[in-house]
């Protein structure tokens, strides 16, 4: 968490509100209020925190991918390449509410958990924002986004 708070300070002056960015398609999915408070930083690559550093060595793959986003607490940093992606950024405000649901202590612990035990890609708080993203870029059907996050940590 120390680690978090310092790269947030020291992006604090490029971040944000996502609803600065202007997306048409986001305010269908999620609320006027999330969209004003969560902040987005654009950066040439997402800062990922030490962990092998901290002898995590379990996280080395995470930690050295060259992600296009990755979320921290109500901020979310996106690579320059994929900063128009309206669904990268949909992904991320996935995450943002996995991190104001489970607060802090709860999205850690639930983060670190799955990336152990299932990898990246398949660890549940990936699969939710993964599977959220898929039905976005798909817009069969516009859901309440907040509300699936809520119902489904709720069932976790
Ligand atoms: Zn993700």
């Amino acid at each position: 968490m120390a680690w978090i708070a310092a790269i947030l300070n020291a992006h604090a002056g490029q971040a944000q509100p996502v609803a600065v960015k202007g997306f048409p398609r986001l305010p269908h999915y999620f609320s006027r209020e999330l969209l004003g408070s969560a902040r987005v930083v654009v950066v040439e690559r997402v800062p990922m925190p030490p962990l092998t550093a901290l002898g995590l060595n379990q996280f080395a793959e995470f930690e050295h991918a060259d992600n296009s986003g990755v979320t921290y607490l109500d901020t979310y940093f996106v690579k320059r390449d994929r900063a128009h992606d309206e669904s990268l950024h949909f992904h991320e405000l996935i995450h943002v509410l996995q991190w104001r649901t489970l607060g802090p202590e709860g999205f850690l612990t639930a983060y670190a958990a799955g990336l152990e035990a299932f990898g990246y890609r398949d660890s549940p708080l990936e699969v939710m924002a993964y599977d959220a993203e898929a039905a976005f870029r798909q817009a069969a059907a516009i859901f309440d986004a907040e509300q699936l996050v809520a119902d489904q940590l709720r069932h976790a």
